[in-house]
């Protein structure tokens, strides 16, 4: 076994899409199938150079993997990236090359919508290959909108990490909620069913305000949330919120929220520890809309999907504790764990 296969970032296949036809150029980034087939969503979006948009493939790979792997998912990780052509385009031509490059991969590699992809791209997909989730649900069947069931695994990580490990309870404290979309919208609800004060902001001031009236919430503007007088942030649209400029201003001691790479780099993980600030893995408490999608491909019930999404709060909990007894910070530890059990599978499989 070579050192490359013990190491977990080891990238195992890169598929170039580059159809001289159409045009359509793109890279299918496979980084592991040891626990299963590489699971991860098509993105389509505009890339100054060929070079960022590999990178950005590679990276949302990898991330992929720890968050399947760290759900207790039976998928690897991977992601599609698409360059977005400038002006108009022929999009059926665009899903259909796709398509194809999916089916050449013979299932290796299953797709689903990202950012600036849609169920009528998904569809277009499906007719080339039949690896593809995110389409139709049936009756008691999982599938459909991811985010009800991502709101409920934040809440319910929230809850856990407040009552468990900093001892208060959410009745009562208050929460500041970035962005209040699909997400964020849903998380506030709970919340407030639970007897927590909200406080929240989203640049779609109207979308704010009304939710803030509907719920009886503070409404501040975006530059105000992050330093809002409150017992938690949650992060709920952007990646890299966490970062050089924000922690120091940050006036919470738990951060818990919805979206994708909070902190902007490792290095910001060790800075919220110096200030006593508890944050909660991103991957780790948002797996509950990927937790639905891949119980969609699987054909399992919204049951199973409940079940697996009740796992999340206990998983975060394992994480704090384990970062706490190896004195790392939490997302150093969920790495480190994900990375082990995609090695171990990897071992496994090599046997
Ligand atoms: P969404 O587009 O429905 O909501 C995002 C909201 O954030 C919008 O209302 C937008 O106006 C607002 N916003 C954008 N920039 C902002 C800013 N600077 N300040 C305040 N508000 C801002 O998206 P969503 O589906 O709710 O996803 C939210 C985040 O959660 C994203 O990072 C997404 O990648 C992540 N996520 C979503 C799911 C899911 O199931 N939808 C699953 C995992 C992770």
């Amino acid at each position: 076994m070579t050192h490359a296969f013990e190491n977990a970032d080891f990238q195992e296949r890169l598929h170039v899409i580059n159809d001289a036809e159409t045009g359509v150029t793109g890279i299918i980034a496979i980084h592991s199938t040891a626990i299963g087939p590489a699971a991860g969503g098509c993105r389509l979006w505009h890339y100054d150079t060929q070079t960022d948009l590999v990178t950005d493939a590679i990276r949302l790979a990898r991330g992929m993997s720890y968050k399947n792997a760290m759900a207790g998912l039976p998928f690897g990780g991977g992601k599609a990236v698409l360059q977005r052509p400038e002006g108009d385009f022929d999009r059926a031509a665009l899903f259909r090359v796709f398509g194809e490059a999916v089916a050449a991969l013979k299932g290796a590699y299953i797709t689903a919508e990202d950012v600036g992809t849609t169920i009528a791209d998904m569809r277009a997909v499906r007719r080339q290959a039949p690896y593809v989730a995110g389409l139709e649900v049936a009756e008691g069947m999982a599938g459909g909108d991811p985010s009800p069931w991502t709101a409920l695994g934040v809440f319910e990580s929230m809850k856990a990490a407040a009552q468990d490990v900093l001892k208060f309870d959410l009745a009562g404290a208050t929460v500041a909620v970035q962005g209040v979309g699909n997400v964020g919208g849903r998380l506030c609800r709970l919340l407030r069913d639970a007897g927590a004060n909200l406080i929240v902001a989203d640049v779609d001031k109207a979308r704010a305000a009304a939710l803030a009236a509907e719920l009886g919430a503070k409404h501040v503007g975006i530059d105000e949330i992050l330093v809002a007088d409150a017992d938690i942030l949650a992060p709920c649209a952007l990646g890299g919120v966490l970062n050089a400029d924000s922690i120091p201003d940050l006036r919470v001691r738990l951060v818990c929220g919805g979206a994708n790479n909070q902190l902007a780099t490792e290095a910001d993980g060790q800075a919220l520890v110096d200030r006593g600030i508890l944050y909660a893995p991103d991957y780790v408490v948002n797996a509950g809309g990927i937790i639905n999608v891949s119980a969609e491909y699987l054909g399992e019930t919204s049951d199973q999907v409940a079940d697996r999404v009740g796992q999340i709060a206990g998983r975060l909990l394992d994480v704090f504790r384990r970062s706490t007894e190896e004195q790392v910070p939490p997302g150093v530890m969920a790495d480190r764990l994900a990375q082990h059990l995609i090695a171990s599978a990897r071992r496994r499989q090599a046997a």
